[in-house]
């Protein structure tokens, strides 16, 4: 597949390509050109040329293609679903669910076109003020391989709505539904240039976005370690960076909870797209006289599962999205074991078998009572891998779900509204959720604390993200 600038489909200025694996067959699905900065340049002149146009356009009008592209691209769902699952790997129950949260995400912010406004501030004796909210002009965004489509949503939509052009970067491993998605987007009235796609690697196309003096603030989702890197390299640009980074959330479950419902949810939680999910539940911690009950009906969920090839219809968790994430998951239980850090009671390793051998397979995984210092506590586990422990009372609790690096969000399951409002109030998280996990609807703002990042995504409070303020002074 090819990338797109200036509406038009182009090889990269190198004439390189990078495969793009299916990982539950470890077979090359297509390839991606490997974009560099010569191609960025080319991507910012794109949007640069476009910018004046597209800022004169009314937001209303923005609004309207955001609207119809979001149409498309949920007829074009079946198709796009499918894609995702080749390049992704997780079950097309779930593409379907990323390709519509796309659409959503589009038509919400089409439908608040009408809040892009100013301020009027009466000075009395000294006049009059007005503040205007003008888009920045180029922005960049580059976004990882776990929930490409959704991610392109969250940034695309509001920096869109907003007046700006984009210079985005989908990850080397999952280019495929991007390329599609903006090509919807073009058929749907949006100008060439507006929104340009770079594919390419990191080191190559990501850090030439990042160091662009023609791009005027990069969005970013990724790792901790690399959102770091990101800003330090931007700084002597003084470019605005923001970074929606890792997150390893807990799920208190109150002795009081639905406990079905609080299963189900930790399986959700965990084992949607095979544990590969910012905001996914990484610890949970159960008060200790259900422990024993909520860790039996929660093994037998966790045995049940059934993992392969994604478009299986039967498939409930796909692959690893490649296989260096396998590695790095086989590693982490791998230490977890070799230190005696807890009690293995499901998986623990790969899968094996026709069905597994070739791509890139690990078994839900679920621990019991690790040590409170164990590094799979500490770091991120993006991968289906769930430690359980009991807790004695809620002060424990929530004492040991806030030690964290992280701080995304947060979990508890209880039908007591005091045990519920204590979790609100002290955990140290961008978002929590009662009786759920996991959803993240576009009205609400998401985006964590500490080391999970800086910057909000989602609700129109992220569209003020995408804009800068200018102060209009009137003397009478
Ligand atoms: P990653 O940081 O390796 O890569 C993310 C993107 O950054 C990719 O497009 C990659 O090519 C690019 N990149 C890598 N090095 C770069 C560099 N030096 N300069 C510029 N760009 C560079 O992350 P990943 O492994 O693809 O994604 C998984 C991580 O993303 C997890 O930690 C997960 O928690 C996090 N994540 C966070 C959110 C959120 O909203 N907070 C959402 C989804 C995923």
């Amino acid at each position: 597949m090819l990338m797109r600038i200036g509406g038009q489909e182009t090889e990269a200025a190198g004439g390189t390509w990078l495969d793009v694996i299916n990982p539950a067959t470890g077979e090359v699905l297509d390839r991606a050109p490997a974009g560099e900065r010569e191609d960025v340049d080319a991507a910012v002149a794109a949007a640069e040329h476009a910018a004046a146009g597209w800022e004169k356009v009314s937001p209303r009008e923005r609004g309207k293609i955001l609207f119809h592209a979001a149409g498309a691209i949920r007829e074009a769902r079946g198709d796009l679903a499918r894609t995702l699952t080749r390049e992704q790997g997780k079950p097309l129950a779930e593409a379907v669910d990323e390709v519509r949260g796309c659409a959503n995400v589009l038509e919400f912010y089409a439908s608040v076109s009408g809040c892009l406004s100013g301020d009027f501030i009466r000075l009395g004796a000294a006049g009059d003020g007005i503040v205007v909210r003008e888009p920045l002009g180029v922005c960049g965004a580059i976004i990882p391989w776990n929930m490409p489509v959704i991610l392109m949503g969250w940034k695309a939509g509001p920096a869109l709505l907003a007046g700006n052009t984009l210079v985005l970067k989908p990850s080397s491993t999952t280019p495929l539904t991007t390329l599609a998605i903006a090509a919807i987007l073009e058929r749907a009235g949006l100008p060439p240039g507006v929104l340009n796609i770079v594919t390419g690697t990191g080191d190559a196309a990501g850090q030439a976005i990042v160091t662009h003096p023609g791009i005027h603030k990069v969005s970013f989702t990724g790792n901790t370690a690399t959102g770091i890197a990101v800003r330090r390299a931007a700084a002597p640009l003084l470019k605005e960076v923001t970074v929606e980074l890792g997150g390893s959330d807990p799920m208190i479950v109150w002795k009081d909870a639905d406990l079905p419902k609080a299963v189900e949810g930790a399986v959700h939680g965990r084992f949607y797209n095979a544990g590969q999910v910012c905001n996914a539940v990484k610890r949970v911690y159960v008060h200790e006289e259900i422990a024993p009950r909520f860790t039996g009906e929660l093994l037998a969920r966790v045995r049940s599962l059934r993992v392969g090839d994604g478009l299986s219809p039967s498939v409930e968790m796909g692959p690893l999205q490649n296989r260096a994430q396998l590695d790095r998951v086989e590693a982490q239980v791998a230490r977890l074991r070799e230190r005696g850090e807890g009690r293995i009671l499901a998986g623990g390793s790969r899968l094996r078998g026709p069905e597994h051998d070739r791509g890139f397979f690990y078994a839900p995984t679920l621990v019991a009572d690790p040590d409170p210092d164990a590094a799979i506590l500490g770091e991120e586990v993006f991968g289906p891998v769930l430690p359980v422990m009991a807790v004695p009372d809620l002060d424990t609790a929530i004492a040991e779900a806030n030690r964290s690096r992280y701080g995304l969000g947060a979990s508890v399951w209880t039908r007591d509204l005091g045990v519920a409002r204590a979790v609100f109030d002290r955990a140290r998280a961008g978002v929590v959720w009662v009786n759920r996990h996991l959803t993240v609807p576009p009205e609400i703002p998401f985006g964590g604390v500490k080391e999970s990042g800086l910057g909000r995504e989602n609700g129109v409070q992220a569209i003020a993200g995408w804009t800068r303020a200018k102060s209009l002074l009137l003397g009478w």
